[in-house]
């Protein structure tokens, strides 16, 4: 009986202190930036999906506070201050992705590292906003992205120009980081490619102690791509068999698909706890 009882408290111990450490755990969060002005059908960015089906085409990036000194954005958001953000996207609101992190009390400077999941402008173009953030991008999609891609029809690959200068100013800078496909690059913060929504696209994997969570930017375009397990069309993938093969992969890695971020889905602002206006908390 006393034995019991000794068990019983040291158990009731443990789950305590197993309870701190949970709270101690990575905090994600996702920031909306820019809202479109008007809905999109989903047939729009997933295969053979109904005209009927609408979705809100929305603009985020991704944060996570570690319990290290590391301040990691995912992708970095545009800077509207080029024409051709309105004309492109339509735009209802927007708001600078300095400006937004400060609303919960991170300023540009803070931020750690940069995990740039593809460069296309509404992803990359932000990053000259911080100023200390080392980043880290896939090596094949930095050479196709500064080397190849501009033989192309510029319509045909999306970049911008001045993107291109900004990564190579972030390189001369010694805070370029170019990785060679999968790879755990901090603890329990891995990358993982094959989408190829850009031509080496990278998505993220966040363990946290609770769960697994995916931070899948545009490698799964909204919900309705997950749920149904449909790829992306053409335009979003340059194989649409691999990037179909990836959501399926993604499923593997959490409980409940709800924590497959996807990249421009507004829902991912209804399915999560609101801390304020446009940012939410993933957990
Ligand atoms: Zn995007």
């Amino acid at each position: 009986m006393r034995l019991l009882s000794i068990i019983f408290i040291i158990s009731t111990f443990f789950s305590t202190s197993y309870g701190q450490s949970v709270k101690k755990d990575a905090e994600i969060f996702a920031l909306r930036y820019a809202v479109t002005k008007s809905k999109d059908p989903i047939s729009y960015v997933a295969l053979n999906a109904p005209d009927s089906v609408l979705f809100e085409p929305v603009f985020m990036f991704w944060l996570i506070k570690t319990t290290s000194d590391k301040m990691i954005l995912i992708d970095a958001g545009f800077i509207n201050d080029d024409e051709s953000f309105e004309s492109r996207y339509n735009l209802k609101t927007y708001q600078r992705p300095d400006s937004l992190l400060q609303k919960i009390g991170i300023s540009a400077s803070d931020i750690t590292d940069i995990i740039i999941t593809h460069p296309h402008r509404d992803h990359i173009d932000g990053i000259d906003l911080f100023p200390n953030a080392q980043i880290w991008m896939q090596k094949e999609d930095f050479n196709y992205f500064v080397g190849d891609s501009w033989k192309l029809d510029p319509a045909e690959h999306g970049y911008m120009e001045r993107d291109v200068l900004k990564i190579i100013k972030a390189n001369f800078a010694q805070r370029l980081n170019l990785i060679d496909g999968e790879k755990e690059i901090f603890p329990g913060i891995s990358v993982y490619t094959g989408s190829r929504h850009t031509f080496n696209s990278q998505y993220v994997v966040v363990e946290t102690t609770i769960q697994n969570i995916v931070l899948a930017s545009d490698n799964a375009y909204s919900y309705y791509n997950i749920e149904n397990s449909v790829s992306a069309p053409s335009y979003a993938t340059r194989d649409t068999i691999g990037y179909a093969k990836q959501l399926d992969r993604m499923k593997g890695f959490v409980q409940d698909n709800k924590y497959i971020i996807p990249g421009h889905d507004g829902l991912v602002f209804e399915r999560f706890e609101k801390i304020t206006d446009d940012i939410v908390r993933i957990e």
